[in-house]
């Protein structure tokens, strides 16, 4: 790519043939903006096929994956339990436009595991999640705010397209083009982790602002911790001021316990939202939450909401396999192979005298080019991210996916084993030589 400086040559012909028949056809060559590698720099890899903690992308090479698909593959790729409810589901029909069982049967699991969830809608990706959800609190109390935290990414909603993180984060757009002033106009970014900020902003608006909307524990600015008694302070907050708390646990939802984060920090949300592991590896998310909140919904209530594929029998049966798979020893696993590979980065970047630091939530991770710590989205920006570049193409090319941009949290499945664990320990110390010899 013209610009572009690799500091390790290596060959993905094949990607690269792919991903010039793709820019002729799909705008910058991708369905998601980050798969473009625009933050790092190179050919974005195609992938072929998956199993347990790899990928093989177009060229034949192969990866130990710590992607994840962003979070989904919590089982890594291709379980085979959860191929086979994939593959019962597929022969009886692909959807049906109808009520069915795999759909109750996937709610009655989440109401099962997450006890603020009353009742909960399934739709089909995690936008259509946040976007219900955030419908439904103005519904249901009539005011037009909400509040949402910078970096604290939500999906592409237009309302919650304000200085959000992910691919945002990535490219720092401040806004996107194409959010009307109106459509933004009612959003009230804050500081995250600032709950003062948060009270000011009820005393500024009294009466007006119908929900606050953050991430259970952000993940799409690099991973940021929620301080002690945030999330509290928040539900506390809205409570005492007639909103709805929102928690967007569509990134650490079934991921960071059995529970989400609700498994983590115990505090009751009004509404939350869900994707990712729910999926399996399908589209499928969810909302919900208070059973009298919900209850505003259509067709029980006056708040439209609806969508032709949602529940689809497939997705359902994917999601219901994967979450029956996940029981306390899975999240066990998990965590350990987490702190595994936290570890081998400190070690190597310490090696090397890189300034980093390592934050967690849960099994999510990533790692900073800073010491400070990273409390919200200014902070950090102020990491050298110009060392990501070349530390992620050294664990390309020495076979470790990482996510291609330094604001965004790894992610690790039970299938990471100890020779996929052994790969990322040979690749890091190269990887943390090329990010102490980078330069800005
Ligand atoms: N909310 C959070 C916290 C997310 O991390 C994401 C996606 O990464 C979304 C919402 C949007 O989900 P989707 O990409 O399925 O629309």
């Amino acid at each position: 790519m013209a610009g572009v400086s690799y500091p390790y040559p290596y060959e993905a012909k094949v990607s690269q043939t792919l991903f010039d028949r793709a820019s002729l056809v799909t705008p910058g060559g991708v369905n998601s903006p980050v798969r473009a590698f625009r933050a790092v720099g190179g050919t974005p890899r195609f992938m072929v096929s998956g199993t347990g903690p790899y990928l093989t992308d177009a060229d034949g090479r192969e990866y130990v994956d710590l992607v994840c698909s962003w979070g989904p593959m919590i089982l890594g790729h291709a379980h085979p339990a959860v191929v086979e409810a994939i593959q019962a589901a597929v022969v009886r029909g692909t959807s049906f436009g109808t009520p069915g069982e795999g759909e109750v049967a996937l709610a009655e699991e989440i109401v099962a595991r997450i006890a603020p969830v009353e009742q909960v809608r399934l739709v089909s990706s995690g936008t259509e999640a946040t976007m219900s959800a955030i419908r439904l609190a103005r519904g249901f109390t009539g005011r037009a705010k909400i509040v949402k935290f910078a970096g604290c990414y939500h999906g592409h909603v237009d309302s919650l397209l304000a200085a959000a993180g992910s691919g945002l984060a990535t490219f720092a757009l401040p806004d996107t083009p194409g959010v009307t002033g109106a459509q933004a106009g009612d959003t009230i970014v804050l500081p995250y982790n600032d709950l003062e900020a948060v009270r000011a902003a009820f005393a500024a608006h009294p009466g007006e602002i119908a929900c606050v909307i953050t991430e259970a524990a952000p993940g799409n600015m690099g991973v940021v911790t929620p301080g002690e008694g945030f999330n509290q302070g928040l539900a506390d907050l809205c409570r005492a001021n007639g909103a709805l708390y929102i928690s967007d646990e569509v990134m650490t939802g079934f991921r960071t316990s059995r529970a989400g984060w609700y498994g983590v920090d115990g505090v009751t949300p009004d509404l939350m939202t869900f994707g990712k592991v729910m999926g399996g590896g399908f589209p499928a998310a969810a909302f919900g939450g208070r059973a009298d909140v919900m209850g505003h919904l259509a067709p029980a209530g006056p708040v439209y909401q609806a969508g032709t594929l949602s529940g689809n029998p497939i997705a359902t049966a994917a999601g219901l396999a994967q979450l029956r798979l996940l029981d306390e020893a899975a999240y066990e696993k998990v965590d350990v192979v987490s702190l595994q590979i936290q570890g081998l980065v400190t070690e190597a970047l310490t090696k090397e005298g890189v300034a980093h630091r390592l934050q967690t939530a849960s099994n999510m991770f990533s790692v900073f080019f800073t010491e400070d710590e990273v409390r919200n989205y200014d902070d950090a920006k102020k990491q050298e991210a110009f060392r990501f570049n070349g530390f992620f193409h050294s664990m390309l090319s020495q076979g470790v996916y990482l996510p291609p941009s330094a604001f965004e949290s790894w992610f690790v499945s039970t299938s990471h084993d100890d020779k996929a664990i052994e790969r990322i320990a040979a690749a890091l110390p190269a990887a943390a030589r090329a990010a102490a010899e980078a330069t800005a």
